[in-house]
């Protein structure tokens, strides 16, 4: 029996049955250290996937285990209802920051929340209940937010209080636009939208995307698609929600923000943030423009939103971040990272692409036929794991490995889980040919 094995069943007894592990034999973390996790069994890994991008910068970061502790023995109080100093300076970066002039910010605890939250504003705003999104998405599980999550196989239900169209962009390399050039592919998405509006019922109130689909693979759409987009938007006083959950705060190298390789578009109205800014800590948020952020009739929309314990740590975790140009080490060693997967990847069957941006690194697996394999992932998985390296999958068909390490990675580490990866996928694409032969 593995040592997992009784925690495991204890999990499978008490939890739901659809809230899956990753593994085998799932992992049971005890401790993180940099770049580095433990296992209950004291192996260690290298950690490519940071718990899905929540651990931004780096785990157990001293800056925050103090900000942390120190917060956590002063006051517990935990109600939006008292002034509370951390929540105010960290309103007024992330406003600055943002690109939104005039903004205003709300926390919330998750990025379903506050992406759930950016829905009410604009519904409410705009009084309607239409919302554009782009296939292929991820917004959250919620009520309100599986009904704009286009990837269908990570939504469970169809039901949504929402009416949503949805328009193509999302995805560079599928779909009808496939072969037309960026500049036409543009263009074509732009066309679309305009269809779509034709078929609603009168006013649309938003259209909300991620920058770069996270959950969906790591895609992105050619630069410049946000601002074709927004011209169009415009022209109808539809509001844009960009979703940063996965792309804000430098991940993508080049830009503090996804929507910033848009900019011709200008600024978004709405913009939701969450995993990396706590460091592990449970922040999202949502940042508006203040007519928009002020149109709601309300006290409060949460209890816990912004709680101070992770308003001191997303402080002295943004601090950190920007005191240590972590958006600039994600353009360079990201940068290496993805050169050296391509390098992987140009000499490996298994591998039919490798895309990403910064450190979000999207390796994506097809069978010796072409077609996408959910199994050589699971197996890439499963090899990475033994050899001390975790990492993510994703995409529609589940067949996208998903590279996205803390931060602060350094060159040495880039260079060591690359030559992991190769590793575990030369081993995924022997088992596969052994499969298809037997
Ligand atoms: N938006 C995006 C783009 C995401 O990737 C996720 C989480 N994977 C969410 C929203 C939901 O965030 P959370 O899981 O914190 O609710």
């Amino acid at each position: 029996m593995s040592p997992a094995a009784p925690l495991r069943d204890r999990h499978r007894a008490v939890m739901p049955s659809w809230l899956a592990l990753y593994y085998d034999e799932p992992l049971e973390l005890t401790h993180g250290e940099g770049r580095h996790v433990w296992d209950a069994s004291g192996k260690r890994y290298l950690d490519f996937f940071g718990g899905i991008l929540t651990t931004m910068t780096a785990h157990a970061l001293p800056e925050v285990t103090k900000a942390v502790s120190e917060q956590a023995g002063r006051i517990l109080h935990t109600s939006t209802l008292y002034l509370d100093r951390h929540m105010v300076e960290l309103a007024e970066r992330v406003a600055s920051l943002s690109g939104i002039p005039d903004a205003r910010v709300f926390f919330t605890t998750s990025g379903t929340e506050a992406n759930d939250a950016a829905l009410l504003l604009a519904t409410t705003y705009r009084g309607s209940n239409q919302i554009l999104a782009m296939r292929n998405s991820y917004h959250g599980r919620s009520f309100s937010t599986v009904g704009v999550t286009g990837n269908t196989s990570w939504s469970p239900t169809s039901l949504s209080p929402l009416q949503t169209l949805y328009v193509h962009g999302g995805v560079r390399g599928r779909g009808p636009y496939a072969h037309l050039d960026d500049r036409r592919f543009i263009e074509a998405c732009a066309a679309d939208l305009e269809d779509m509006l034709g078929q609603a019922h009168g006013t649309v109130a938003a259209l909300i995307a991620e920058p770069v689909q996270g959950v969906g693979g790591f895609t992105a759409p050619p630069d410049g698609l946000y601002a074709a987009f927004r011209e169009v938007l415009e022209r109808h006083g539809i509001l844009w929600i960009t979703d940063e959950v996965q792309t804000g705060w430098g991940r993508t190298g080049d830009h503090l923000w996804g929507w910033q390789a848009h900019a011709a578009s200008g600024p978004p109205d709405l913009l939701t943030f969450a995993k990396g800014i706590g460091n592990g800590m449970s922040i999202g948020g949502v940042v508006a423009r203040a007519d928009v952020m002020n149109c709601l009739e309300a006290n409060s929309i949460s209890t816990f939103g912004g709680s101070p314990v992770t308003m001191a740590a997303g402080l002295a975790n943004l601090t950190y971040l920007i005191e240590h140009d972590l958006q600039g080490n994600a353009r360079r060693v990201g940068g290496l990272l993805l050169e050296r997967l391509r390098a992987i990847g140009a000499g490996l069957t298994v591998v039919h692409e490798v895309r990403g941006r910064g450190l979000m690194a999207g390796v994506e697996l097809a069978g010796r036929d072409g077609s996408p394999s959910p199994r050589a992932a699971a197996r890439t998985l499963e090899h990475a794991r033994e050899l001390g390296l975790l990492i993510g999958k994703g995409g529609r068909e589940g067949n996208t490995l998903r590279v996205a390490p803390p931060m602060t990675l350094t060159v040495a580490e880039a260079e060591e889980g690359a030559a992991i990866l190769e590793e575990a996928l030369r081993r995924a694409q022997q088992d596969l040919a052994a499969e298809e032969t037997s």
